[in-house]
C-alpha cells in the first residue's frame, strides 16, 4: 500500500521523510505496511507460538543430552512438517550428558547460630561431592582478586563467591556478564587456591530462595571441586552469619554424574526462496534447556519465536525471494556444539547465510534488534524501523548475534538479535521459576510478530 493514499500516523511519515531516496521508494514501492500488519493481525488473533510453546513445556526439562530433550527434537520436527515447511530434517550433533542426581543439600551449622537449611543446587558440569557430603569453614570473597589476596585463608575452606548482579544496569544482561565468571570459574579459582568447594551466589537481583543453576568449567591445571549455586537469600544468610560468626561451617551434598556423550539434533525447516533460494536468511533459537523449570523463556520462547515466525510467513503468502530458515539449535546451554556444528556441516556448502537473527533472550515484550555488519547494513534495517515501531520495537542498534548463530560470522553472516525487555528475565534464568506461567501469550506472540517481519523484509531486501 502506498503510505501517502492511507492514514498513517504522523511520526510514521515523519520518519519516512527522513529515509534516504532509494529505500524510501522501496517502502513505497512494496506493499510492506499492508504485509506487516497481516502478519501481526494473524498472530494476535491466533496466538500459536503460545499454544506451540505450552505443549513445548510439557514435555518438561530438555537438559542437553536428556531424553526430553530427545522428545522435543522430535515434536519440533513433527511440528514443521505439519506446518507445511520445506526441507525439513535433523543434523546431527554429539553432545554432552549431565545429570543432576537427587541429592541437593545444603546448610549452616553453628555453634552461636544453630543448622539453617540453605537453598543450593549443583552447576551444570560440576563434580558430586562425597557421598557424605563436604564440610568445611567458609571464606566469603566478591572477586577473584579477593579471592588472591586473601589465598592464605582458603586452604581446605568452601570458597563462596558472593558479589551480587549490579542492580543499576538498566540492560540486565550486563549486570548477568559482569558476575557470570564467578559461576562459570569459580571452582577452578577455588582449587588454585586451596578451597575444598565453590559456593556461588545466584546470578539473579533481589532476595529469592531458588538457586539458579548454569554452566560452569573445569580447567587442566587445577583439581575439579564440586560447584554448586546459592539462592540470593541464602547467600545473604550466609554472609550475615558468617559476621556474627566466622567459624561457621557449611555442609553440602550433591550427587550430580558426567555420562557419556550421546548424539542430539539441530531441527531444521524453511520456506524456500524463489529467486534465490541459495541465500538464507536464518531465524535461530536454542531448543535445549536448563533442567530447574521448564525452559520456558529460555529458549523455548526463542523457538515458538522461529517457529510462529515462519507459520505467519506461510500463511501470508509472501513467497520469500529469499530462503527464510527456521534453526533449532541444541546445546547451546552445555557447551554451544550446534551451533558450531550447524556452520560448519557439509550441508552449508553452496549455502549463503546473509543474515541471521537469534531469539535467546526470552519470551518477553520485544523492544529492540540489535544488529552488526557495520554502519551501511544498520542503516538499511534502521530504515525499516517504522515497519517494527508499530509492535513496539524502540530501538535498532549495532551489535547483535548470540552463542548458536556466532559461528556463521566467520563466513560472512551479518548477525541480528531480538531483545525484548530484560528486567524480569534474570527471576527466571536458569532457576525453577522459568516455567510457561511466566510466559505472557501476547508478549510472546509480539516477539514472533517482529521475527517475521524482520525476516520478511530480509528475504525480499537483501542485506
Ligand atoms: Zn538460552
Amino acid at each position: 500500500m502506498n503510505p501517502p493514499r492511507r492514514l498513517v500516523p504522523f511520526f510514521l511519515l515523519f520518519q519516512l521523510a527522513l529515509l534516504p531516496a532509494g529505500t524510501l521508494a522501496q517502502l513505497v514501492n512494496t506493499d510492506y505496511h499492508a504485509l506487516a500488519e497481516k502478519i501481526s493481525r494473524k498472530g494476535l488473533m491466533e496466538n500459536y507460538a503460545y499454544a506451540l510453546l505450552s505443549r513445548l513445556t510439557r514435555i518438561g526439562p530438555r537438559l542437553t543430552g536428556s531424553p526430553q530433550a530427545a522428545a522435543a527434537v522430535e515434536l519440533m520436527r513433527q511440528e514443521m512438517l505439519d506446518l507445511g515447511l520445506e526441507n525439513v530434517h535433523l543434523e546431527p550433533t554429539v553432545v554432552g550428558r549431565w545429570v543432576r542426581g537427587e541429592v541437593e543439600e545444603g546448610r549452616l551449622v553453628s555453634s552461636l547460630l544453630g543448622t539453617i537449611p540453605l537453598s543450593i543446587c549443583a552447576l551444570g558440569g560440576s563434580i558430586a561431592t562425597p557421598e557424605d557430603g563436604v564440610q568445611a569453614g567458609v571464606l566469603e570473597v566478591k572477586s577473584f582478586q579477593e579471592l588472591q589476596a586473601l589465598s592464605d585463608k582458603a586452604r581446605g575452606k568452601i570458597i563462596f563467591f558472593n558479589r551480587p548482579m549490579d542492580p543499576t544496569h538498566i540492560d540486565t544482561f550486563q549486570a548477568y556478564s559482569e558476575a557470570a565468571e564467578q559461576r562459570v570459574l569459580g571452582a577452578v579459582e577455588a582449587a588454585k587456591a586451596g578451597g575444598v568447594a565453590a559456593l556461588i551466589r545466584s546470578l539473579a537481583f533481589g532476595e529469592s530462595d531458588f538457586p539458579h543453576t548454569g554452566l560452569m568449567k573445569y580447567s587442566p591445571d587445577a583439581v575439579q571441586l564440586p560447584s554448586a549455586a546459592i539462592s540470593t537469600r541464602g547467600a545473604n544468610i550466609l554472609s550475615r552469619s558468617l559476621k556474627n560468626d566466622p567459624e561457621l561451617i557449611v555442609y553440602l551434598r550433591t550427587s550430580c554424574v558426567t555420562l557419556s556423550p550421546v548424539t542430539s539434533y539441530n531441527v531444521v525447516g524453511e520456506i524456500k526462496g524463489t529467486e534465490k533460494p541459495d541465500e538464507i536468511i536464518l531465524l535461530g533459537a536454542h531448543l535445549d534447556s536448563w533442567d530447574l523449570g521448564e525452559g520456558a523463556h529460555d529458549d523455548g520462547a526463542g523457538c515458538a519465536h522461529v517457529i510462529e515466525a515462519l507459520r505467519l510467513l506461510k500463511l501470508t503468502d509472501i513467497h520469500p525471494k529469499r530462503t527464510v530458515r527456521g534453526v533449532l539449535y541444541m546445546d547451546e546451554e552445555f557447551g554451544g556444539t550446534g551451533g558450531r556444528d550447524y556452520a560448519r556441516s557439509e550441508r552449508r556448502k553452496g549455502e549463503r547465510h546473509l543474515a541471521a537473527v537469534e531469539s535467546d533472550r526470552g519470551g518477553f515484550l520485544p523492544v529492540g534488534f540489535g544488529v552488526g555488519g557495520g554502519d551501511a547494513v544498520e542503516r538499511k534495517v534502521q530504515s525499516w524501523h517504522p515497519l517494527l515501531q508499530r509492535l513496539g520495537i524502540y530501538w535498532i542498534k549495532p551489535g547483535g548475534g548470540g552463542v548458536d548463530i556466532s559461528p556463521l560470522a566467520e563466513s560472512g553472516t551479518v548477525l541480528m538479535e531480538m531483545v525484548p525487555d530484560s528486567q524480569r528475565y534474570f527471576d527466571a534464568h536458569h532457576c525453577s521459576q522459568d516455567v510457561l506461567a511466566a510466559v505472557h501469550p501476547r508478549e510472546l506472540e509480539l516477539g514472533a510478530i517482529a521475527m517475521a517481519v524482520l525476516g520478511s523484509l530480509l528475504a525480499q531486501e537483501g542485506i
